[in-house]
């Protein structure tokens, strides 16, 4: 048996980089989008074409033919000068390790071209989050590469010409052109990472899309590769009605062993999410993919509650592998029952939201009790005729997936279209500002969740035991 949530704390608690969070800060560029649709100036509607040539040494030439011009120089999104190789406007050669460029001539039509080193790059900085690679392939978050104006107009789009290996989270422009891509001006900021080295499998759900970077040693073992995936999208599918949002691109990096290290998910325009998966792995014990992907159907919040997001991936996980039939209802309720008392803390402790970053089992654990809480409140509220998956759908109709950034009042609006009004955010609130000191016992008696070592039974004479069987039996969308 390996210890599930071990996994996250060798990086997350660490600190160097987080489990699920978005690509870079919220864009800046909204406000400036205002000012610039007033303006009458078309030209800025004429989509920018840029091309991304993969080259065999690691590194993607880039060309970017601006038609409609731009008045304000173009930045890449970091420190990152010295992969920057031959840049030159118009012909003209532009200053070395550059970040800002000074392109006049880009008033009017213009063609930047430069050579990205993605392969030192990964090397360099080496930060999952950031530029990494795995055998094969490199990672590299969007802005970093891709020159932008720091400010931009929403009409204005990129189309990017992708050469063979270049996979992006990016929307093809159709579906006969997959390898073109389009990304609004505005939101290169928000493209989480761009994988060069590898073509991708694809597999869809709902007309939604993974892209998969799948290396050695996973390449042998296509078919298991696809499976792994489908099924996992249908499980997260299945709980929210559809899958969330996509394209989401995958990249797999291979570990010694037969247990996921680390999972991570970065939203933005589409979501990246990077595995670091055992080679020897038992793809059907595999729980990291199903909890990334949970993440995708519910809006990035501020820092101070991410007990809330990291709590209901992990809630709801094992849940909804049993609900399609993944695994027995009592696997899932055994699952919960053996690792909750993790969540729970003595009196004193710091409360939820007050929870140190590296105190994961605790924030995952302890926001897990209070999500299970929250289903069966809904429950007792609405005579069991709704649970927090309704709560959840209300959310993500309402546009509320990853790639967003809400407040906990937003949420709770959203979640008030269909449960009843009035008591969520205070109940939020206050689960926020407690400490987790849950008297689990007493909440499985309520339940009827019998715990007999690693296995548990059933009362369904228990007060809540029809609160439990609506909460883990398979339910049709
Ligand atoms: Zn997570």
């Amino acid at each position: 048996m390996f210890d599930r949530h071990r996994v996250p704390v060798l990086l997350c608690g660490l600190g160097l980089t987080s489990c699920h969070g978005n690509a870079g800060p919220a864009p800046v560029t909204r406000d400036s989008a205002k000012v610039a649709r007033e303006t009458a100036d078309e030209s800025w509607k004429q989509p920018w074409n840029v091309s991304f040539d993969a080259r065999p040494d690691e590194k993607v030439a880039i060309t970017m033919n601006i038609a409609g011009g731009i008045d304000v120089p173009l930045v890449l999104g970091g420190a990152v000068g010295e992969f920057v190789e031959d840049a030159e406007v118009n012909g003209r050669k532009l200053e070395k390790n550059a970040t800002s460029f000074d392109v006049p001539e880009c008033k009017k039509a213009c063609t930047i071209r430069y050579v990205f080193a993605h392969g030192r790059a990964a090397t360099a900085i080496g930060d999952t989050d950031t530029a990494s690679r795995g055998p094969g392939f490199t990672w590299v978050n969007g802005p970093l590469l891709l020159l932008h104006p720091m400010h931009g107009d929403p009409r204005t789009n990129i189309e990017i010409h992708l050469s063979k290996d270049i996979v992006t989270p990016l929307p093809s422009i159709s579906e006969s052109e997959p390898n073109v891509v389009r990304v609004n001006l505005l939101d290169v900021e928000r493209i989480p990472y761009i994988f060069f080295g590898m073509g991708a499998r694809m597999v869809s759900r709902d007309k939604m899309t993974v892209r998969a970077v799948v290396p050695k040693p996973f390449a042998s073992r296509p078919e298991e590769m696809d499976r792994w995936i489908a099924r996992s999208m249908d499980i997260v599918g299945s709980y929210y009605g559809h899958f969330p949002m996509g394209p989401v691109a995958l990249g797999l990096v291979p570990e010694p062993g037969d247990e996921t290290r680390f999972g991570l998910t970065r939203p933005g325009v589409g979501a990246a999410i990077v595995i670091y998966l055992g080679e020897k792995m038992k793809l059907e014990d595999d729980w990291v993919l199903v909890h990334e992907m949970i993440h995708l159907g519910f809006p990035t919040l501020p820092r101070e509650y991410r007990w809330i997001e990291e709590g209901l991936a992990t809630y709801i996980e094992p849940l909804a592998k049993s609900r399609v039939g993944v695994q027995t209802e009592a696997a899932a309720w055994a699952d919960l029952a053996a690792h909750m008392p993790l969540g729970v803390v003595p009196k004193g402790s710091p409360s939820l939201g007050g929870t140190r970053h590296g105190a994961w089992r605790r924030m995952y654990w302890g926001g897990a009790i209070v999500m299970m809480l929250t289903d069966l409140e809904i429950r007792k509220r609405t005579e069991n005729k709704l649970g927090l998956e309704d709560a959840l759908r209300a959310v993500l109709d309402a546009g509320g997936n990853d790639g967003e950034h809400w407040t906990l009042e937003q949420v709770v609006q959203a979640m008030e279209r269909v449960v009843p009004k009035g008591w969520l955010l205070e109940w939020f609130k206050h689960h926020h500002e407690s400490a987790a000191t849950f008297d689990l016992d007493a909440i499985w008696k309520r339940m009827g969740v019998r715990i007999d070592g690693k296995n548990v039974t059933f009362d369904d004479r228990a007060p809540e035991a029809a609160f439990r069987r609506e909460i883990s039996r398979s339910r049709r969308n």
